[in-house]
């Protein structure tokens, strides 16, 4: 349990409270934790001035400067992880020790990118004349606005303000409505280890959510805006963005990843992979598995060792012991699965695990396995964003591919194989941005975490989400004699 914690905003270091405020609920429980202030265009206005005031001499630290900052930031993070954890649980649902571990992957990119700005190279270009030399220089693209879903109510928060801050930028925050408390001891951890102030500001709301979005993309201080969320949204927020001012973007949007299941597999490791990448998060993150397909001559055995896995994970209040599967983060998220899971039953599917809500409380689903999933349902088609795990059968390598290919998304991929030539084969042929091989968990700080197709634009992670911050100056030095 999360003892003290803030519930104001934070803005140009200081603690912003309203009159008007939102409740935010614990989606175990549905009991409010905290009320937060539901803030507006003006008070995101504030916050942009702020950062555009502490940009000039932000910028002008050198990196290693900036790097023992942020440094103090992650250790502050490290050695609150328990209480970042019982937030993350508390606001945001996940098992505790799902929670854990996106603590430590959280503080891991703001250790990463504050060392790994000390290498944002230029370069220089061999001349083309001999009066003259080309050179490239790195530079903070200037101020930075983001807006962060609840999933991963920390680690989608530093994914993107550790590179900007380390580059030199400053960053005007807006978390999703769900999950403000732990963006907020974000906040107060980076008072606490140093960070001046209007280097990360965090904005609150609910009802101006909209009004917010909007002064964030047209602002022309606003150099950059990075975004996390629907697909739906993101378009909206991107042409904005492009229509007002022609800012940076980054969209980190929706999935529908396929996960392959081969014959010439290890049956154990793959029942295994599926578990962890499904039923992750109640099935809550972008680069779950939506759909599994498995290859006909192993179907019926595969089915019934995930089903077995399946019903052994236990349900309940993320915060007790042993638990696999929290709640859903709210009763949208619950009428869409359970729409979702009827819709295919009705058509045909077959539950082999679950299938149902779970009387542990409102906004739990049980662990399901769907089998004879036909590609037409939606359970294929859409993002599910539970713990459902509808089977395919395929009876090709090249059916395969067409398959998990058959969709406008392209974030993440896995599959299971032992013949090598065929993982080169099929990693190669999968239009997706990240591919996983024999394994169901798939990023960290220093890899580049993004899609393509619609799950949207830029890298998040490694040195190409450093990148995203900088601009390259190109610089022709000439008149040599
Ligand atoms: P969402 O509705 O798009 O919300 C995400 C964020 O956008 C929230 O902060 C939300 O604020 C804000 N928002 C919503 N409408 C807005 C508007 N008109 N203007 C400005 N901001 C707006 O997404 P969600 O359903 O909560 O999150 C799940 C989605 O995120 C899934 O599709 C998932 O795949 C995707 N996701 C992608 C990645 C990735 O890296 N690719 C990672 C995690 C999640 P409020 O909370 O105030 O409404």
């Amino acid at each position: 349990m999360a003892s003290s914690f803030r519930t104001d905003a934070y803005i140009n270091g200081e603690w912003r409270g309203s009159a008007k405020r939102f409740p935010v609920y614990n989606p175990a429980t549905q009991e409010v934790i905290a009320q937060v202030p539901d803030l507006g265009a003006s008070d995101c206005e504030d916050a942009i001035a702020a950062a555009d005031a502490a940009f000039p001499a932000w910028s002008a630290k050198t990196a290693k400067e900036r790097a023992a900052v942020m440094r103090a930031w992650y250790e502050a993070m490290m050695a609150d992880a328990d209480r970042l954890a019982a937030m993350i649980t508390r606001e945001g649902g996940k098992p505790l020790a799902e929670a854990k571990g996106e603590a430590v992957y959280g503080a891991s990119f703001v250790e990463w990118f504050g060392e790994e700005a000390k290498r944002a190279y230029g370069r220089t270009i061999p001349t083309t004349t001999p009066t003259r030399r080309y050179l490239t220089i790195k530079q903070p693209v200037g101020v930075c606005c983001a807006v962060t879903p609840w999933n991963f109510p920390m680690a989608m928060i530093t994914r993107k303000a550790a590179p900007a801050i380390a580059a030199g930028c400053t960053i005007v925050l807006k978390p999703p409505h769900q999950t403000p408390l732990t963006a907020l001891m974000l906040a107060e951890l980076a008072e606490k280890a140093g960070i001046p102030k209007g280097v990360f500001n965090v904005v609150t709301t609910h009802a101006g959510t909209e009004e917010i979005g909007r002064t964030m993309c047209e602002s022309p201080i606003v150099k950059k805006f990075s975004f996390t969320g629907s697909t739906a949204v993101g378009k909206k927020l991107g042409a904005l963005c492009v229509g007002s001012t022609v800012k940076r973007i980054s969209l980190e949007l929706g999935g529908n990843a396929p996960l392959l299941v081969f014959a010439d597999c290890d049956m154990d490791q793959a029942v295994k992979g599926a578990i962890a990448c499904k039923f992750r998060n109640a099935g809550q993150t972008c680069v779950c598995a939506n759909r599994i397909l498995v290859e006909d001559n192993i179907y019926d055995e595969f089915s019934k060792k995930l089903a077995e896995a399946v019903k052994a994970l236990k349900v309940g209040p993320g915060d007790q012991d042993g638990i696999a599967i929290g709640p859903l983060i709210d009763m949208k998220a619950m009428e869409k699965v359970e729409r979702m899971v009827a819709e295919a039953i009705d058509a045909g599917a077959t539950p082999l695990a679950g299938g149902k809500p779970n009387s542990v409380g409102k906004q739990f689903f049980t662990p399901t396995v769907l089998a004879n999933v036909t590609r037409a349902m939606r359970v294929n088609t859409e993002e599910i964003f539970g713990p459902v795990a509808p089977l395919i059968k395929f009876s090709s390598e090249d059916e395969a591919v067409a398959i998990a290919n058959d969709t406008p998304f392209g974030l993440a991929g896995y599959f299971f194989t032992k013949d090598v030539h065929r993982a080169w084969r099929i990693a190669e042929r999968l239009q997706y941005g990240m591919i996983s091989i024999n394994d169901g968990i798939l990023s960290n700080e220093v890899v580049p975490f993004g899609g393509v197709k619609e799950s949207g634009l830029g890298r998040e992670g490694g040195v190409e989400g450093l990148e995203e911050y900088l601009d390259t100056k190109y610089i022709n030095f000439g008149g040599f004699a």
